[in-house]
């Protein structure tokens, strides 16, 4: 039961911040590719998104933030797509040269040992993140079509805001952490993968049969221990990006380890579009964070039948939405305009998040309230 409860506490989070997040589209896309970098942040760009925004409270209306995604689901008001002219260089560079190894990677037999919390361990060292752009029923990554290119090009340029951001948040509790995302300068972190047999957006309801064809996937053609090994990496995590289409409500969410599970590979499931807005660097952030063993700290109506991970209560969410904490498990858009950023997070990893990631060996929330310890406090 864990294993659903998981999936869908970090499914919830998304469905609530569809209904507070800025509009964004296949042109905000554009201003975003790794090689402008932020100094396209266009004035029109925000111009736009104020425009469009539904914003919400951020804090103490997580219930009907919810519920709002329903009539959310009808909003049309999304811009059509413009076709784009930018030069997009990693297309040209590297689409021939992904890696695929038909003679497979099978995890080590003795996996459970060596990696008992599953890929990601603590958030801590070096930590190589996988990148899968998976075709799916509804949306293809088609490198004809520059939309895709475009998105393609957010991916990156997201991956690497959320990789900085856990970075800069984990110095602050002494702790070093890097990295190893850059698909352009190591080809073998990228790959792509044919899933049209199934709907991404669907991976609440299907996630017996995602996760076993991601894993599958993973042990055909990623060199998991290989890149350990050459890295020196601590923990490997993999993205798995859907081309979600404009009308396509999908949350983003992430397979993290359960006891028993089959495989050790930690998955992040992101769809790059949820219900015609374009998912934020923060949701990046939100969802590795799960991999290293953080739990959601918010509450919606969903889990009248699921509870919060480690003994986490509604009364303590409660409180976190009265005072506004800013953490980056319980939010990801500006807690001062209740949207999403794109060329910023603007969250932190507070006491509670840094604890169960592994970050500290205590907290004082944790000891206040209660709750159960991090699966790291035994190591
Ligand atoms: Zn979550």
């Amino acid at each position: 039961m864990k294993r659903i409860r998981i999936v869908i506490s970090c499914i919830a989070l998304l469905l609530m911040l569809s209904s507070c997040s800025d509009q964004g589209s296949f042109e905000d896309a554009t201003t975003a590719l790794p090689w402008e970098a932020e100094a396209t942040a266009s004035t029109e760009e925000s111009a736009k998104h104020n425009e469009s925004s539904t914003s919400t409270e951020n804090s103490g209306g997580i219930e009907s933030n919810a519920s709002e995604v329903v009539s959310a689901s009808t909003d049309s008001s999304m811009s059509p797509g413009e076709e784009h002219t930018e030069f997009d260089p990693y297309y040209e560079e590297t689409s021939e040269e992904y890696p695929f190894h038909q003679e497979g990677y099978p995890a080590p037999e003795d996996w459970p040992e060596r990696y008992p919390h599953g890929s990601a361990g603590r958030l801590e060292g070096t930590i190589a993140v996988v990148s899968i752009f998976a075709d799916d029923q509804f949306g293809t990554w088609d490198a004809t079509d520059q939309k895709n290119r475009a998105r393609n090009s957010r991916a990156y340029y997201d991956l690497r805001l959320a990789c900085d951001f856990l970075t800069t948040e984990s110095a602050k509790y002494d702790k070093t952490v890097s990295f190893l995302w850059d698909w352009m300068e190591h080809s073998e972190l990228y790959y792509e993968a044919d899933l049209k047999a199934v709907n991404l957006a669907n991976v609440l309801y299907d996630y017996g049969t995602i996760d076993q064809m991601i894993w599958t996937f993973i042990e055909q053609n990623v060199d998991s221990e290989g890149i350990r090994k050459r890295y020196q990496a601590d923990s490997v995590i993999y993205m798995v990006y859907a081309n979600s289409p404009a009308d396509m409500n999908g949350p983003s969410c992430t397979r993290n380890f359960y006891l028993g599970m089959e495989y050790p590979y930690e998955i992040c499931y992101i769809q790059m579009n949820q219900n015609d807005r374009e998912t934020p660097p923060s949701v990046f952030a939100h969802e590795m964070l799960h991999t290293f063993g953080a739990p959601d700290i918010y509450w919606t109506d969903i889990y009248t039948n699921y509870r919060l991970e480690y003994g986490i209560t509604k009364d303590y969410v409660k409180q976190i939405n009265k005072n506004g904490l800013n953490d980056i498990m319980r939010i990801t858009w500006d807690p001062k305009t209740g949207k999403y950023l794109y060329h910023s997070i603007a969250q932190e990893i507070t006491d509670i998040t840094a604890y169960y990631v592994g970050l500290t060996d205590e907290s004082e929330t944790v000891k206040k309230w209660g709750f159960e310890p991090s699966q790291h406090a035994q190591q």
